[in-house]
């Protein structure tokens, strides 16, 4: 019997826990990040960085790799890369599976307004407003236009260019626990938030915090996207994963 390789789109908590759940003798798992982040936390098994170069040069490599089976548990926000993966899927006939978390759903005591894109997001923020935004630095420069707003804005790295934005302070940080970000939306007088519908709960504490104190948050809802094949969670794709290479 061949060797099984997996490829794992990866760059979310998610697929860093794949890693590890699929390790196994008989097989090679390779997890496949884009190299946005500076110092990635550690991941078991094999890591390739950068872009493949669209679809097509997705479909290369996983021909010269001789990928068995891929897993997209990328970002649900990550479009592009999402789109290269069903294509190539597609392209080279091979087991695919996209691992996608349920986005967070409102319960009663949330103030959520819900938008289509971060543009919306920045037309209606009302004015004299202080904003967290819990976006990564290529989202920011949608709200440059915004001159009587000041932004708190959050990331994990610092940016490598001044942002585009009027008034801002920028804070160096991951987002913390319920009791850390319930402080820290109180002591910096945040009366909005801006994130998209992530999901999950590495970042959800912000949501609940938001909840607690009252704090409007202007969500902005995730991408319409084609119908593939989805699961929710780690252990489900585990069990798709087992089941095919049983199969191969
Ligand atoms: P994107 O817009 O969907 O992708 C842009 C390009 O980046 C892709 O066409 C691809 O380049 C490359 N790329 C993206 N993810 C890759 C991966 N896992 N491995 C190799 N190449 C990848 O993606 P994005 O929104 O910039 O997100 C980049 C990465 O950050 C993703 O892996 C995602 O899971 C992670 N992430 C994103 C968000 C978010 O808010 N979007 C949040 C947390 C984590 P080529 O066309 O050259 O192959």
């Amino acid at each position: 019997m061949s060797e099984h390789i997996i490829l794992i789109l990866g760059g979310t908590a998610e697929s860093s826990k794949l890693a590890s759940r699929l390790q196994a003798p008989d097989r090679r798992v390779i997890s496949s990040l884009a190299g946005r982040t500076l110092a990635p936390a550690e991941i078991e098994g094999e890591v390739r960085v950068g872009g493949f170069g669209g679809s097509k040069g997705l479909a290369n490599y996983l021909s010269l790799e001789k990928i068995t089976l891929m897993i997209d548990a990328t970002h649900p926000f990550a479009t592009q890369i999402s789109d290269n993966a069903i294509n190539a899927a597609i392209a080279a006939n091979l087991p695919f599976v996209r691992l996608e978390r349920p986005p967070w759903q409102a319960k009663p005591g949330d103030k959520w307004t819900l938008v289509g894109s971060l543009q919306q997001a920045a037309e209606i923020i009302p004015s004299k407003a202080r904003v967290l935004l819990a976006l990564g630095k290529q989202h920011i420069s949608a709200f440059s236009e915004r001159n009587n707003v000041l932004f708190i804005v959050r990331m994990i790295d610092p940016p490598e260019t001044p942002l585009d934005l009027v008034d801002f302070e920028l804070e160096l940080s991951k987002p913390g626990t319920v009791e850390r970000e319930t402080h820290f939306l109180d002591t910096k007088k945040i009366s909005h938030i801006v994130c998209r519908n992530s999901g999950g709960k590495a970042s959800y504490a912000k949501i609940r915090a938001a909840r607690d104190l009252g704090i409007p948050v202007i969500m902005v809802e995730r991408p319409l996207r084609p119908k593939i094949h989805t699961l929710p969670d780690i252990e489900s794709v585990t069990h798709f994963v087992e089941e095919t290479l049983n199969l191969l």
